[in-house]
């Protein structure tokens, strides 16, 4: 199976900005920043969706929560506060089928999104 773009970020074939990895995630700058801050948190496991994921990959995804909260300390937001988002699918605007959640932060986010 070929990798997908994010497997490719994380293998580092493909240049990123990376603000931090481990053996199972990898977080890095998104190339289109929505907000001052606008990070991509994957699962080294190309799992392509939430609506994909396993019972055995429980552990790997409340990993990569308890790491986006982590990378959003690091970041500065912890006092001004972000938003992490999953977009699964069409109606969510998902574009690339690895797993990613976003963290954004920096500015006054909207609700609800658009
Ligand atoms: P989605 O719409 O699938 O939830 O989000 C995909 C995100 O990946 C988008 O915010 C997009 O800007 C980001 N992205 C797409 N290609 C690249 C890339 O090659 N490098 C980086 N760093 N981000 C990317």
């Amino acid at each position: 199976m070929s990798k997908t773009l994010f497997e490719k970020i994380a293998d580092k074939e493909i240049p990123a900005t990376l603000v931090y990895e481990d053996e199972h995630v990898v977080a890095f700058k998104d190339i289109d920043p929505q907000a001052p801050v606008h990070v991509l948190i994957i699962p080294r496991k190309p799992i392509p969706r939430i609506a994909e994921a396993k019972p055995e990959d429980h552990a790997v995804l409340g990993h990569l929560l308890l790491k986006a909260a982590e990378v959003a300390k690091k970041l500065g937001l912890a006092k001004t506060g972000y938003r992490l988002v999953f977009n699964n699918g069409p109606h969510a605007g998902e574009a690339v089928p690895h797993l990613h959640c976003h963290l954004l932060g920096g500015r006054q986010m909207k609700w609800p999104p658009g």
